[in-house]
């Protein structure tokens, strides 16, 4: 038998099947050692045949076999993506190893046990220590070594071996993650309103599912459900969420209802935690995989359902390459598997709603949250009367007064403003300099508690400045309120309110985000402030009280989708208040009230939203109406970004030239960020009428980088910078 091969090297012209000759044990998906050259390389198989085109005896032989890490869906996935995106076949195979196990930094780990050995030995009498470890091994058939060292004496328990009264013998361990945390949740009885949604799910004979429902409108138990259907069939399920921060609180309520069955997928887990819950799902043990978006690649067969839940967003977009979309790829493979992918949102992206409106997606809908809890009252405070009141702190009366009546009742608050920090940025009042990044063209910001500024692109940091670098002037002020200002504010205002933050800050660490959450759901803090990460899916009974801080914030970036990122923020955030039996309330900060996205969310007015926001959309000839591509070129050296640009733009506009009823816009310009991380970014901005030219624009950009200069292609980019 001849085995086609892809080598585990990253380079471009490596990128192609070598053969070699099958050894004893080698399949389709098997990893193996190969030689390459002068050197041994891991490899995998793609496919198996009877005999090679040159001649079986010219073949190298495979060395060995490390194991079978690759499905059948994976080879086909990878070969779908590699062709999709123009990624090299090795690098597009490591999206799907854990990349510690590739490197063959982890294995499985095992401990040492005593079980009892032979029945008919007797412990001398003088031997108290061995009688003792022995008749407690018999009794309780097996005891781990050192725990048996430490209770009973390390020179008893290897007397005791040395005798043949115990035996060691291994046993695997699993490194579960969050392993002493209580699972908690039972199963509920559906609403009439869940009963239907599920019905409909069930009956429809379309791939998609899109799963509207308001927030806390109970989506979680109609997923909870769906994955209770599909393993009484026998069948897997995935189940992807867009934030790291969302796992712990799903994985829990996954183990609470199935037990083991879950396993959970991302990167914030240690090397030999990943490398276990990975193995468990590929040998079947796990049937749940449940990660953020990585784990979209989870190595689950025979799969029964698949969940994208907040399907609107962005991070469901990968950023680095292959830059695969999360949900492109569930859909792959939920046609492979012949089985469901259920989008859920409560504002959902409108490509997909249009696409639910089309009949394309089966459209299932919960308008209202469960037990008709009503959503959350809406108070606007108009800022530009505070300001002119000479109200200059983050906080509008209103939201004092609520705070204040919130805490007096004992309930919590959250407060969401998407900065982190202390200050975004730190001006000169005597020039106008605004302190940037040494390797990056951006502002840096000001961290009070390390009383340092941070680049949040690079995340360098550096020492807090006395004086101007430009002018030498000492009067430096402070803009932009972030996180870090907001609790020092607050502390004033409430000194005996216990306030948590969570930001990238605060997260750092093993189980970060779950010790920050935890808190907060153990009632040790009043007040959550936070960034993003707490806007989404989390489901807190006791609070009542939501306050965004700047709601205006994301409506200023130049992007055709930020008035949609604000309606969903600002829904998804408010959905966090009053999802029990209290009611809730949001207190809405704006310098612009009037603003029609804004009035869409306080209206909780989704098919207003959305009505609009299309035919805004169609109007202008923006996405889902056409497509934005975007290709990157990026170099530490700014003439050779230019070097490497000229020819990318000229093939392009030879495509141009030859497509032009194709091309809504076309040109070349500096990123509006020229700088990132040291690296000169130049690109060649495209909007087009659909996809047909995509595969040619891949080729024609990607064949001409270099050592040096980056190129790679973005479609409807999430950022812009
Ligand atoms: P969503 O994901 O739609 O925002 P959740 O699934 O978090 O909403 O549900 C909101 C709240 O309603 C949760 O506290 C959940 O425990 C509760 N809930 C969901 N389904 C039921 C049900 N059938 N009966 C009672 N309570 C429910
Ligand atoms: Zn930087």
């Amino acid at each position: 038998m001849t085995a086609e091969v892809i080598v585990d090297i990253a380079h471009s012209e490596v990128d192609k099947i070598f053969e070699y000759r099958a050894v004893d044990g080698v399949e389709e998906g098997s990893r193996v050692r190969v030689p390459f050259g002068r050197q041994t390389v891991d490899g995998y198989v793609m496919r198996l045949k009877e005999r090679s085109e040159y001649g079986d005896d010219r073949l190298k032989s495979i060395q060995s076999v490390i194991d079978r890490a690759l499905t059948r869906e994976t080879l086909a996935l990878a070969r779908r993506i590699s062709e999709r995106y123009r990624c090299p076949m090795a690098l597009t195979l490591r999206l799907f190893l854990p990349s510690e196990m590739r490197r063959g930094e982890v294995r499985e780990a095992f401990i040492n046990v005593a079980v009892p050995g032979d029945p008919d030995f007797v412990p001398s009498s003088r031997a108290k220590a061995q009688a003792a470890a022995l008749d407690y091994v018999r009794e309780s058939g097996r005891a781990p070594y050192t725990a048996l060292c430490e209770r009973f004496g390390a020179s008893a328990v290897r007397a005791l071996v040395e005798k043949g009264a115990l035996r060691v013998e291994q046993e695997k361990v699993n490194r579960s993650p969050l392993a002493g945390a209580p699972a908690s949740g039972q199963a509920r009885q559906l609403t009439p309103a869940q009963e239907r949604a599920v019905e409909s799910i069930s009956r429809s004979d379309k791939t998609v599912q899109l799963l509207h429902g308001v927030t806390g409108s109970g989506k979680t138990e109609i997923y909870l459900t769906l994955i209770a259907r599909t393993l009484q069939e026998g069948k897997s399920a995935l189940f992807l969420v867009p934030e790291i921060s969302l796992t712990p609180q799903m994985l829990l309520q996954l183990r609470a209802r199935f037990g083991s069955a879950a396993a959970i997928l991302h990167s914030g887990l240690s090397a030999g935690e990943k490398f276990d819950e990975w193995h468990r799902l590929r040998t079947g043990e796990a049937k749940i995989a449940i990660g953020a978006r990585s784990a979209v690649f989870a190595p689950v067969e025979k799969l029964g359902v698949i969940i994208l839940d907040e399907e609107h967003d962005g991070s469901y977009s990968s950023e680095t390459n292959p830059r695969y979309d999360t949900g492109e790829i569930a859909k792959w493979r939920a046609e492979y598997n012949g089985c469901k992918l259920i989008l859920g949102s409560a504002t959902p992206s409108v490509e997909s709603y249009l696409k639910a409106t089309e009949g394309e997606y089966n459209l299932v809908e919960l308008p209202e949250r469960i037990n008709q809890n009503p959503l959350p009252e809406m108070i606007v405070a108009d800022m530009r009367r505070e300001v002119r009141r000479g109200n200059n702190t983050p906080f509008s009366a209103a939201l004092r007064e609520e705070l204040e009546s919130c805490l007096q009742s004992g309930n919590q608050a959250i407060l969401f403003l998407n900065r982190r920090g202390f200050a975004q940025s730190v001006v000169c009042r005597d020039c106008g300099h605004v302190v940037k990044c040494e390797q990056c063209d951006v502002s840096l910001t000001y961290h009070s508690e390390e009383n340092c500024l941070k680049c949040h692109f690079c995340g360098a940091s550096y020492h807090m400045l006395s004086a101007c670098p430009e002018c030498g002037g000492v009067h430096l002020s402070y803009t932009g309120t972030g996180t870090q200002k907001v609790v020092g504010e607050l502390k004033k205002l409430f000194p005996a309110a216990r306030i948590l933050r969570m930001d990238v800050d605060t997260t750092g660490g093993k189980e970060g985000h779950y010790k920050i959450l935890k808190k907060f759901a153990d009632r040790e803090a009043d007040i959550l402030v936070g960034t993003q990460m707490i806007a989404k899916g989390h489901d807190f009974p006791s609070v009542t009280l939501v306050g965004i801080l700047d709601a205006d914030m994301s409506l200023h970036f130049s992007d055709y989708r930020s008035g949609e990122r604000t309606f969903q923020l600002v829904t998804q955030v408010s959905g966090r208040s009053g999802r029990a039996k209290e009611k809730g309330k949001v207190v809405l900060q704006t310098y612009d009230p009037d603003n029609y996205i804004l009035r869409f969310a306080m209206d909780y007015d989704y098919k207003g939203f959305f009505r609009h926001e299309i035919g805004m959309r169609k109007a202008t000839s923006f996405p889902p109406f056409a497509r934005i591509v975007r290709v990157m070129v990026t170099a530490e050296e700014e003439g050779k970004a230019l070097d490497v640009l000229k020819p990318v733009w000229f093939s392009l506009q030879e495509l141009y030239a030859q497509n032009r009823e194709k091309f809504l816009f076309f040109n070349k310009m500096k990123s509006p960020v020229k700088r990132i991380q040291n690296r000169y970014r130049y690109q060649v901005l495209m909007r087009l009428t659909d996809d047909t030219l995509l595969p040619q624009i891949y080729e024609r950009a990607l064949r001409e980088k270099t050592r040096d200069v980056l190129v790679y292609v973005e479609e409807n980019p999430a950022n812009l910078s």
